[in-house]
């Protein structure tokens, strides 16, 4: 895996792939670039980690600074071939001197069906499908949607605890999360009905109000839930049931096994559309093209976008052949749905995961932060949980008997490693989770550096926290 780029059939990265730092972070070039931001950006829009990128490419976004930081969030798990890959930056430009734009509704290109046939045979589900493209994960989430609607007849659709499904009104409305997704902008959509999900740490109560004891107890007890739901809303008033196989923004749930396969029956019994959100989780992240083979589950529409295109704004709904096609003739589109520097960037990502070794590469990143993060959990008092799959991992940080969240310590960890020149995100309901989302095509020696800065950073956040614990306390 040190050569990532080259197992992946492209040149080395032109950028070195070391983490420097040359300023404080932010340096002095970012702070003046980003006041002028505040005079003219709406303050909406939050920011991370106010570093102004010059460039980037491999596991490296370099600053205007010239401070090269470690990517562990690949523009929150797009850039997974790296953000400025040879083969994309091919194939975009040729289409650059062909043409921007012809509106696909308009009049047609290759492209958009090269794509379409990719997804088509990629998805899982050995039926025969359609695709549709679009620019946004939100829309193809709300084109999902509107399709099982079409299709089935049916209004309501189920959506879980923790979701995430986007910022547009009917996907902020199926989103669970208040703050800072719903705050202050309902009133919204109606017909969306919320379940529990399976998560192994925080489970739903039993029927009889019991805490499930085991993974199997947490997937029942779960599956459960999402009955009593269907049935106190009416299962034949539902088109669709949306799920992410592992949830992103919720805090990186991976379901407890079981329960995926559970709901497919669920829908299959209720006649539901089965719609999996593979926005964040698919195209490779996971160890596999997308996070549901991990259960050998198929929905029948799947969901991508983010990592597609290679950094390029595009997005998919694939699904059951009947229910694409149920739709009449003008009920789907938009100007810039699969717009032709997007499909061609696709078909540069395509090329770059055939030959599999991006894919080993997920679950070689694994494998290295497993090593290094999976100790904290028993090494210290309040990491309550290390989880994910291939390079979608996540440390949960939380009092490890009460499992009171606790923020505070997943935000001065992602402080410390910011100050270090690492990129890490924070997610989760209650914000306590840092997750890790780096370049599938991240050199190892990058990858271990970046893995032990975070690794001192909880030692010495958490040590700190039980130091203060322990003191008296008007010391
Ligand atoms: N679904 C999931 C699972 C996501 O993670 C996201 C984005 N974080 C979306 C939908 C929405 O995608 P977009 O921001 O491109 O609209």
């Amino acid at each position: 895996m040190t050569d990532a780029y080259s197992t992946a059939g492209a040149p080395p990265a032109a950028l070195p792939q070391t983490r420097h730092l040359a300023t404080a972070i932010p340096g002095p070039r970012s702070r003046a670039l980003h006041q002028e931001r505040q005079a003219n950006v709406s303050d909406g829009f939050g920011i991370v980690l106010p570093v102004f990128i010059e460039r980037a490419d491999g596991g490296i976004l370099q600053d205007v600074d010239g401070n090269r930081l470690i990517d562990f969030a690949s523009g929150i798990a797009v850039t997974s071939i790296g953000a400025s890959h040879p083969r994309v930056r091919e194939r975009v430009s040729a289409q650059l001197e062909r043409f921007t734009h012809t509106c696909f509704m308009v009049t047609e290109y290759q492209s958009f069906t090269e794509v379409a046939k990719w997804l088509n045979q990629h998805t899982p589900g050995d039926f025969e499908k359609r695709t549709a493209l679009f620019s946004t994960g939100a829309e193809a989430v709300e084109n999902a949607v509107k399709i099982a609607r079409s299709a089935t007849g049916r209004s309501r659709v189920l959506v879980f605890d923790e979701a995430y499904h986007g910022r547009s009104l009917l996907t902020m409305a199926m989103t669970a999360k208040e703050n800072p997704y719903r705050l202050n902008f309902g009133p919204f959509p109606a017909e969306i009905v919320r379940a529990a999900s399976a998560n192994p740490l925080r489970p739903a109560a039993q029927h009889d109000g019991g805490v499930p004891a085991s993974a199997a107890e947490v997937t029942a007890a779960a599956l459960a839930s999402v009955e009593a739901t269907l049935a106190e809303h009416g299962p034949e008033n539902f088109a669709a049931m949306v799920i992410e196989p592992i949830q992103g923004e919720g805090g990186f749930v991976v379901p407890a096994p079981g329960f995926l396969t559970g709901l497919r029956a669920i829908a299959d019994r209720h006649g539901i559309v089965l719609v999996i959100d593979e926005i964040q989780a698919g195209m490779g992240r996971t160890g596999t093209l997308f996070a549901s083979d991990h259960e050998g589950v198929a929905g029948d529409i799947t969901l991508s976008a983010k990592a597609l295109a290679g950094g390029l704004p595009l997005s998919a709904v694939t699904g059951r052949a009947e229910l694409m096609n149920a739709v009449h003739a003008g009920g789907l589109g938009g100007t810039y749905a699969g717009n032709p520097l997007a499909c061609e960037a696709a078909l540069a990502v395509f090329k770059a995961f055939e030959d599999g070794s991006l894919l080993a590469n997920a679950r070689a990143i694994e494998a290295a932060a497993r090593e290094v993060l999976a100790p904290l959990v028993a090494e210290t008092h309040a990491v309550a949980d290390f989880r994910g799959r291939g390079a979608m991992l996540a440390l949960e940080f939380a009092d490890r008997e009460t499992l009171a969240p606790r923020a505070d310590l997943a935000k001065e960890v992602a402080a410390r490693c910011h100050a270090q020149g690492v990129l890490t995100l924070t997610c989760g309901t209650y914000g306590n989770v840092i997750r890790l989302l780096p370049p599938l095509v991240i050199g190892q020696d990058l990858l271990a550096d970046g893995l032990q800065v975070l690794r001192q950073a909880v030692v010495g956040v958490t040590a700190e926290d039980s130091n203060l614990a322990a003191a008296p306390a008007h010391a």
